[in-house]
């Protein structure tokens, strides 16, 4: 059974969502405070925690950073009102993979966790490709990244848009097959989670580049603009090629 920590302070959205899932057959707990959510965090273990932004006694944030670090297998979605629009890239950031604003619509909720759950089962592949893209490697099999032999530390998320990348590269892919592909079909809206996710994979594959500084070229993820992203593998820098 999928077991869903739900937190959150306001009783009719958190009763309507306590029962929503109850009733799809998920595992639900409750938590109205951050202090009760950390607590249970540390000693139990969930496979989805839904999580409002505006909790009385601890900044939203502060409590997705923390519960990144108890709960590294977890799906987080934060909850938020649309007045929380900078919290969520910052939540985004510390750890959250995913947002919903409310007011929350179950039946949508329910398409977006089928689809975030679906990513966290693991998949038996026939084949689990590599890719070498000059100085990176992906390998899809053991889910590790490294450029010129440095592994580089992703998010499951972050490793997946960049697997779906690096599948094709130099070919444009729209923002809307990138969210289907990694964040699941029934996924939809929600375009900041993919930016994010863009944003700390340049800032990720920037600083491996900086450190590693070999002379092979370092793929980059190109906007196109109205479209999506391509990745591409530029030239080798002036005065590095052999
Ligand atoms: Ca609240």
């Amino acid at each position: 059974m999928v077991r869903v920590l739900v937190v959150e302070d306001d009783e009719t959205i958190g009763g309507l969502l306590r029962t929503g899932l109850r009733s799809h057959g998920y595992e639900v707990l409750w938590h109205r405070t951050a202090k009760e959510t950390l607590r249970d965090a540390r000693s139990d273990v969930f496979d989805l925690v839904l999580l409002d932004l505006g909790l009385p006694d601890l900044d939203g944030v502060e409590v997705c950073r923390q519960l990144r670090q108890l709960q590294p297998g977890a799906v987080i979605v934060m909850l938020t009102a649309r007045d929380e629009e900078m919290d969520v890239v910052v939540g985004l950031e510390a750890g959250a993979d995913d947002y919903l604003t409310k007011p929350i619509r179950l039946t949508e909720l329910r398409a977006r966790l089928r689809a975030h759950l679906r990513r966290v089962a693991p998949v038996e592949t026939a084949v689990a490709p590599t890719h070498t893209l000059g100085a990176l490697r992906v390998d899809t099999g053991s889910r590790t990244v490294a450029l010129d032999g440095h592994p580089i530390e992703l998010r499951a998320r972050e490793f997946d848009l960049l697997a779906r990348l690096a599948a094709e590269p130099g070919v444009a892919i729209s923002r809307t097959a990138l969210m289907a592909d990694v964040w699941g079909q029934s996924w939809f809206g929600q375009t900041k989670t993919l930016d994010v996710h863009v944003a700390a994979l340049r800032r990720k594959l920037g600083e491996a580049t900086l450190s590693a500084g070999g002379s092979q070229p370092v793929p980059e993820i190109v906007t196109l603009r109205g479209h999506g992203f391509r990745f591409e593998v530029g030239e080798p820098a002036a005065g590095t090629a052999p």
